[in-house]
C-alpha cells in the first residue's frame, strides 16, 4: 500500500518533468512563430533590417514551375500589400547596405529574371495597381530578337513611370561556372555597357543566370562595375550577406501556389535563426 503511493507519487513528478521539459524545448519555436515573425525579426536582428528579395521568372498561364499565374501574382501583391510590405529598388538596398539610407518597415525587393515579355504584359500592371516596384533582370542581347522577350521601348516605358528598375542578367545566360575569365568579362561588361546604352542610366546590378556563380566570378562582377549582385541561394538579405552574393527568396506556381508564397516568406527568418543558410 504504502509502496504503491510512494510509486504514484513518483511518477507524477516524472511526467511533471517531462512536461516542463517539452515546454522548454518548445520555447524557441513558439518564439519563433511565423505570424509574429517578419515585423519582429526587422526590429531585433543584430544585422540590421531583413530585406526580403522576392524572385519570379514569369507570369502567365503556361502552368509550369517558373511561371506564376497572373491572378496568384496579383493575390501575392494583394497580400503584401495588406501586411504592409514596402517595395524597394536594388538601389535603395544597397544603399541601406552600405549604412547610407534607412529602409522603410517590410521591405521588399521583386525581382524577375531573364526579362519576358509577360512581365510587361501582365506583372508590370498588376503592380502599377498596387503602387508596387520591381525589378527586371534582363538578357540584354535577347532584347529586340526574341518575340517572348521585352524590348528596350517596352524596358524604358517601364522604368519611366518609376515601377520598374532594370539591370543585367548578361549577355547571353550561360551558366557562368562554365566560361573562362574572359567570357565572363564580356557576359558582365557588354551587359551593363547595352543596358546602359539603351536606358540611360548607369546600370549597377546583376543576377547571376541560373543562380550559379563562386567567389572568383563574384570578384569578376565587382571588378566589371556592379555594386552588387543576385543569387537564388534561399534567405533574406542583411549586413552579414555577401553583397555580390545575396539572397532571394524564389517563388513558383505549385498545386498550391499561394499558400507556399505565404510559407516561403515567413519561413525565411525562422531557417535564418536556427544558422541553417548563413552559416
Ligand atoms: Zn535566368
Amino acid at each position: 500500500m504504502h509502496f504503491g503511493k510512494f510509486g504514484e507519487k513518483h511518477k507524477v513528478s516524472w511526467w511533471k518533468r517531462i512536461l516542463l521539459l517539452l515546454l522548454l524545448l518548445a520555447i524557441p519555436f513558439l518564439a519563433a512563430s511565423p505570424r509574429h515573425m517578419t515585423a519582429r525579426m526587422v526590429a531585433d536582428s543584430e544585422n540590421g533590417t531583413k530585406v526580403l528579395v522576392l524572385n519570379y521568372h514569369k507570369v502567365d498561364n503556361m502552368n509550369i514551375s517558373l511561371s506564376v499565374l497572373p491572378e496568384d501574382f496579383d493575390e501575392q501583391m494583394s497580400y503584401l500589400k495588406k501586411h504592409d510590405y514596402h517595395t524597394i529598388t536594388p538601389a535603395e538596398l544597397y544603399d541601406s547596405l552600405e549604412g547610407n539610407a534607412e529602409l522603410p518597415e517590410n521591405p521588399v525587393l521583386i525581382t524577375f529574371d531573364d526579362g519576358y515579355r509577360d512581365n510587361y504584359d501582365n506583372a508590370y500592371p498588376i503592380l502599377q495597381k498596387y503602387g508596387f516596384k520591381g525589378t527586371i533582370f534582363v538578357i540584354t542581347s535577347f532584347l529586340g530578337k526574341y518575340p517572348n522577350y521585352i524590348t528596350w521601348d517596352q524596358a524604358r516605358e517601364m522604368e519611366e513611370d518609376g515601377t520598374i528598375s532594370i539591370q543585367s542578367h548578361t549577355v547571353d545566360h550561360k551558366s557562368m561556372t562554365d566560361l573562362s575569365d574572359e567570357q565572363l568579362r564580356t557576359e558582365l561588361v557588354d551587359s551593363k555597357k547595352q543596358a546602359e546604352k539603351e536606358l540611360g542610366h548607369p546600370v549597377d546590378f546583376m543576377a547571376y543566370p541560373t543562380g550559379t556563380y563562386n567567389l572568383h566570378i563574384a570578384e569578376l562582377v565587382k571588378e566589371a562595375g556592379y555594386k552588387a549582385a543576385f543569387t537564388i541561394k534561399y534567405g533574406n538579405v542583411d549586413k552579414a550577406s555577401n553583397i555580390f552574393a545575396l539572397e532571394r527568396v524564389p517563388i513558383f506556381h505549385t498545386e498550391n501556389t499561394n499558400k507556399d508564397f505565404i510559407e516561403r516568406i515567413r519561413y525565411v527568418p525562422i531557417f535564418e535563426r536556427f544558422g541553417w543558410i548563413k552559416s
